[in-house]
């Protein structure tokens, strides 16, 4: 009976036990997880590659993309704003599969009476707004700027069965088409022109107070759409944000305008001397010889004349382009037009501008010049500008970009006179849009989908571009600005929209119809995240290489997402996958902060801590000739520490030095002093390097950076031990406002006092 007792107590005492180490670690388990590490690779978010698209980011073997040429007669009606057109689209389906139908874009149709583009934004009574504006959103009819299809038709001229969906035309083809088939067809349209001032638009006209306009024309004819191995047809509707996807063709375009009109567009003008007064032959011979200041072709005085008179004649340009992805022009009797040369490797290309006199003296003075340093700037990065000229067109409001020629805002008042907003706008806006040239329209990636793609890169190479511009043309600068005040691109100007509200922010890897805040999310987040790969995480050797090679690999191809992530990494065996997750696939942000500094000194003597420690690993202190380190606020430390070096500190050390060094070794070995224990903490999502700078007390400084890859443990919170000869008197983080940290108020060790309000407004009284 005792003896059963004892059992049962014993076998109690046991479960009891076991019940409770169960309970402890059920306490100490967490719930399990997925792979969240930040630097995982990027399987699952990227397309898998193949035959089209490889896994080095370039085309693959199989890698096609189709061809649509066109032959098209325009004739603008300018008494009443009508642009009429017949054209032949010959399609070439080099894709290896069969195809029964075509999708043509009918980007005018956002402009029909009937489009649902307006009706997709909610919309609110406003309590106050200007009669005008009252007029315009209640009490007209809307501008009806929809295409008019009068007929598509077998270039026989038998009528093609079509259906127009919104935005986008399905043409029936007769015959299916096989690989390497082409296939002729014509179509037959008029639109009533935008005045693109009062209705808004990416092209249109501006009415001038005399009368005249000035028409820049644009997206305005049927264009195929793309069909490739990525979408299949990229028929997404056009909603008039996101732009634009287009394959490469050859353009024949016969454009018919009044003949007191001035015209330049994409392609090569064949019949120049038709149109050009002798005058005007001799100056365009002359500035294709200048290369340092543009040379003026119709003067300022000539246009006047011009915009005077309203002729009844007609004259017709011819333009041909090859392997273009669209075509775009420009025309108007006020024009001013001044080129100059740009040496490009051993070719020379035509820097342009067209302008009406109310661009002046601002454009008379930069537009040609910036456009001929952009094509410098871009073509140094990328590959040599491939056309034969860029031309910058001045358009009230407007900053749109086309194959060769570009329409850019920025406008002196009636007195001539701007000021420095207006000024560098005009210069950035030039820059930005002839560099589209390169992204997309030669890089020619899929802006409906990824607004970034082009954007993006157009941005950050812009930031590049203004800082070269200020650097060649320093008299284009104000007074005061030691380089191009740009707006895009210092990762110190993205840290307002990246710490902001997250109800409004998007990762920059959507569609840019369905993102917020589009030009910070399309334009300044990805050039500034470029501009930090660039100068602060790669460095500029590897990232322009590798960037170069981007460009080289997909120029007048369609490239994606991965194609260009995939070859950055590719050319620079640098890992940038967690680059990548975090800045595209995520709308996390930087902020890295210090935490704690803790500061030791060698001791002869262990302190309780160091006891522990020991004891815990079992090691015998007596035996053991051991090093000490005491923190400079424990208990245990000694003022008399600080005087010593770490030999005269420790005998275990001293000890050690002479049976294992010279005396002429002990007397040039380093010797550090000061242990310095720095606690990093992450309230940011983002991992980014960590740029410290030390300074000693001395009054040197010192800058380590430790890779992104200190972080893969341990994403909150990582340590560093830092042994110095000489003291740190301050850690100061990201120095130079590199990385868009959000929040510098945890970046300084002391901790920067900034004063009070209470002291500046106490210390103002006392002054
Ligand atoms: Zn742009």
């Amino acid at each position: 009976m005792r003896v059963l007792k004892f059992l049962c107590l014993s076998i109690a005492f046991i479960s009891l036990n076991a019940m409770a180490q169960d309970q402890n670690q059920e306490e100490a388990r967490k719930p399990g997880h997925t792979n969240q590490n930040k630097f995982k690779q990027l399987y699952d978010e990227f397309a898998t590659p193949n035959m089209f698209r490889t896994g080095s980011g370039a085309p693959g073997p199989a890698y096609y993309q189709q061809q649509a040429d066109y032959k098209i007669d325009l004739e603008i009606n300018d008494e009443t704003a009508v642009l009429s057109g017949n054209e032949t689209i010959t399609y070439t389906n080099n894709s290896p599969d069969e195809l029964t139908y075509l999708w043509i874009q009918l980007d005018q149709n956002v402009r029909s009476k009937d489009s649902p583009s307006n009706d997709i934004n909610s919309s609110n009574v406003t309590p106050a707004l200007s009669a005008s504006r009252f007029a315009s959103s209640y009490m007209s009819e809307s501008f009806d700027g929809g295409f008019n299809i009068e007929s598509v038709t077998s270039t026989g001229g038998k009528a093609l069965t079509h259906m127009i969906n919104q935005t986008m035309m399905r043409v029936e083809l007769p015959t299916a088409m096989k690989t390497g088939d082409k296939y002729s067809f014509n179509i037959k349209w008029w639109y009533q022109i935008n005045n693109h001032v009062t209705d808004g638009g990416r092209s249109g006209y501006e009415l001038f107070p005399d009368g005249n306009r000035n028409y820049v024309i644009a997206q305005f004819y049927p264009r195929m759409a793309v069909y490739n191995d990525v979408e299949g047809w990229q028929n997404s509707q056009f909603w008039g944000r996101d732009e634009f996807a287009l394959p490469f063709g050859n353009f024949e375009v016969n454009i018919t305008v009044p003949a007191d009109h001035l015209l330049d567009g994409t392609g090569k003008l064949m019949n120049r001397e038709d149109l050009f007064s002798s005058d005007m032959m001799k100056r365009y011979e002359k500035a294709k010889k200048s290369y340092n200041e543009p040379v003026v072709i119709s003067t300022q005085d000539e246009a006047e004349a011009r915009e005077k008179g309203r002729s009844k004649k007609k004259n017709t340009w011819t333009l041909y382009a090859e392997n273009v992805r669209d075509f775009g022009f420009a025309t108007s009797r006020k024009y001013i037009w001044d080129m100059m040369a740009v040496k490009l490797g051993d070719r020379d290309v035509m820097a342009v501008s067209l302008y009406s006199k109310e661009g002046n003296p601002l454009w008379e003075q930069w537009s040609t010049k910036a456009v001929a340093s952009t094509l410098k700037s871009y073509s140094r990065m990328t590959f040599d500008y491939p056309y034969h000229k860029a031309i910058s067109v001045h358009a009230k409001r407007q900053g749109m970009e086309y194959p060769m020629i570009c329409w850019n805002y920025g406008r002196p008042d009636e007195n001539g006179k701007y000021d420095d907003r207006t000024k560098y706008g005009m210069m950035s806006v030039i820059i930005h849009e002839v560099g589209h040239n390169f992204f997309p329209m030669i890089v020619n990636s899929d802006e409906r989908q990824w607004t970034w793609m082009d954007e993006g890169l157009n941005t950050f190479m812009q930031y590049v571009a203004e800082q070269d511009f200020g650097e060649w043309y320093p008299k284009a600068l104000s007074s005061g600005d030691a380089a191009y005040p740009s707006r895009r691109g210092p990762a110190k100007n993205i840290t307002g929209y990246m710490g902001g509200n997250q109800d409004y922010i998007a990762p920059i890897m959507t569609k840019g119809l369905n993102t917020y805040q589009f030009g910070n999310n399309a334009y300044g987040k990805p050039a500034t995240s470029l501009n930090i790969l660039r100068e602060t995480v790669m460095g500029r050797e590897l990232f322009d290489y590798a960037f170069k090679e981007y460009t080289h690999r997909w120029m007048f191809k369609h490239p994606t997402p991965e194609d260009f992530f995939r070859t950055m990494e590719d050319a620079s065996a640098f890992d940038l996958d967690w680059y990548w997750r975090g800045w595209f696939y995520s709308t996390d942000w930087v902020d890295i902060g210090l935490k704690e500094v803790k500061k030791y000194y060698v001791s002869s003597e262990p302190n309780q801590y160091a006891k522990n420690y020991a004891q815990s690993r079992n090691l015998n202190l007596d035996e053991l000739k051991l090093v000490y380190l005491v923190e400079e606020d424990s208990d245990e430390f000694d003022e008399r520490l600080r005087k010593g070096t770490s030999a005269d500190n420790s005998p275990s050390l001293k000890e050690y030095m002479m049976d294992n060094f010279t005396a002429e070794e002990r007397k040039t070995i380093k010797q550090p002093k000061y242990f310095y224990d720095i606690t990093f903490e992450k309230p940011g999502g983002l991992v980014m390097p960590i740029i410290v700078e030390f300074t000693y007390a001395d009054g040197t400084t010192k800058t380590e950076t430790y890779p992104a890859q200190i972080w893969r443990l341990n994403d909150n919170e990582v340590s560093k031990a830092i042994a110095s000869e000489k003291e740190i008197v301050s850690i100061k983080l990201d120095p130079k406002l590199e990385t868009a940290d959000i929040d510098t108020s945890n970046n300084s060790w002391p901790k920067e006092v900034k004063d009070s309000d209470f002291d500046k407004f106490k210390n103002k009284v006392k002054g």
